[in-house]
């Protein structure tokens, strides 16, 4: 097999709410071939993705880091169900 690995990754067009508002964005979530999730390319105006190690999130560009993360925390913070 001397095909680039690259091509193996699969990219999936999904529709997020902004993690702080709720507003929907279009994006485009690429995983590897075990079908882990590694990065979020958000496609519509007005909105970027949030780093976030296993999911795609997506939040309004005019929201402040400050605000993100702390909507991040509220969601996904306590359960810490991220490490299985
Ligand atoms: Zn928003």
């Amino acid at each position: 097999m001397a095909e680039s690995t690259m091509a193996d990754n699969h990219t999936k067009g999904e529709m997020h709410g902004c993690i702080v508002c709720g507003k929907l964005y279009e994006l485009y979530a690429v995983y590897d071939p075990d079908g882990r999730f590694i990065e979020s390319i958000v496609m519509s105006a007005g909105g970027k993705s949030v780093p976030h190690p296993a999911r795609p999130l997506v939040a309004c560009e005019h929201h402040t880091e400050d605000e993100i993360e702390r909507a991040v925390q509220k969601v996904y913070g306590d359960h810490a169900d991220a490490e299985d």
